[in-house]
């Protein structure tokens, strides 16, 4: 069985949409898969659909922007309740600062460069969740960078003077509120150090007593040193281990089902999550 859970579709940055996040899971031979759009669930629907159509297993799932003490932490969370009101209300708040965040980095930016908020905004699906990448595709699109990662490299990373960070949401309470909603989480890259600042096993730990169910070892971000830092965490503390690509379409190199996660961790996952059922057709 292939097993890739953490795949970002046009509801978030990502550049396919829900749909095509499905067909593209079928054409690399995945048998179940997870949408984890960023600090929304707006894709499920379409998703599921399309995994019946393909004939796939859709692992509904979201990707929370969190911090802890000054340091972004990404959780991962599957099957929770997306009609949970407290976990709602707080993505709401979440959501809605990543609004004026882009509009403040925009509006510096624009100081410099050739580039106007509605280029940003035209490139946001209507409801998405809107990010750097956002901004990097409307660098890319006025000719000022060749990609996205130019975009990052030169303007849009956390040291940049452009930057503007955005309210995230406390990792532990984000870990309760996921559990409370019935969901499983899982903290994403937890040692992908090139991305910035990462947190330590005393804080993993921490976690963990909130509620933390696994972590994500295998991914791209993770050297092999880190990799094995995360699977030795893991181990020490009882966590379940995923691998998975972080799938965005041709926003990222990252292609689907380059990391997986194991049949039997998936079947942990199904039996903790309580808040939602998997959906699509389970082979
Ligand atoms: P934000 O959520 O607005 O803070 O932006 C973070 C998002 O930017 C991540 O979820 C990644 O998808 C994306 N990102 C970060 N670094 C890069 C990069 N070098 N190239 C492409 N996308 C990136
Ligand atoms: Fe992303
Ligand atoms: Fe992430
Ligand atoms: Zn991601």
């Amino acid at each position: 069985m292939r097993i890739d859970l953490h795949t970002h579709s046009t509801v978030s940055d990502g550049t396919d949409t829900p749909a095509e996040v499905m067909a593209a899971a079928r054409e690399a031979g995945l048998d179940a898969v997870a949408l984890t759009d960023h600090d929304t669930t707006l894709g499920w629907p379409a998703a599921a659909d399309a995994a019946q159509e393909h004939r796939l297993l859709l692992i509904p799932g979201m990707e929370i922007s969190c911090i802890h003490a000054g340091v972004s932490i990404h959780l991962l969370s599957y099957l929770h309740d997306p009609q949970d009101e407290a976990l709602l209300r707080r993505l709401r708040r979440a959501r809605t600062s990543r609004d004026t965040r882009a509009r403040r980095m925009v509006d510096a930016l624009a100081v410099d460069l050739p580039i106007r908020w509605d280029d940003v905004a035209a490139r946001v699906h209507a409801g998405a969740t809107i990010g750097r990448p956002h901004i990097a595709d409307a660098l890319v699109e006025a000719g000022i960078v060749a990609d996205r990662g130019e975009a990052f490299a030169r303007y849009l990373h956390s040291r940049s003077g452009y930057y503007a960070a955005y309210e995230a949401i406390n990792v532990m309470e984000a870990v309760r509120l996921v559990r409370a909603a019935g969901g499983v989480p899982v903290m994403a890259h937890p040692f992908a150090a090139a991305r910035g600042p990462i947190v330590d096993e005393e804080v993993i730990e921490q976690m963990a007593r909130a509620g933390l169910a696994g972590l994500e070892a295998h991914h791209r971000d993770h050297d092999r040193r880190q990799e094995q830092r995360a699977l030795a965490a893991a181990d020490g503390l009882g966590l379940f281990v995923t691998g998975s690509s972080d799938y965005h379409g041709s926003g990222k190199p990252n292609r689907l089902g380059e990391r997986m996660t194991k049949p039997e961790v998936l079947e942990e996952i199904l039996a903790q999550g309580r808040g939602s059922a998997p959906m699509g057709f389970r082979r």
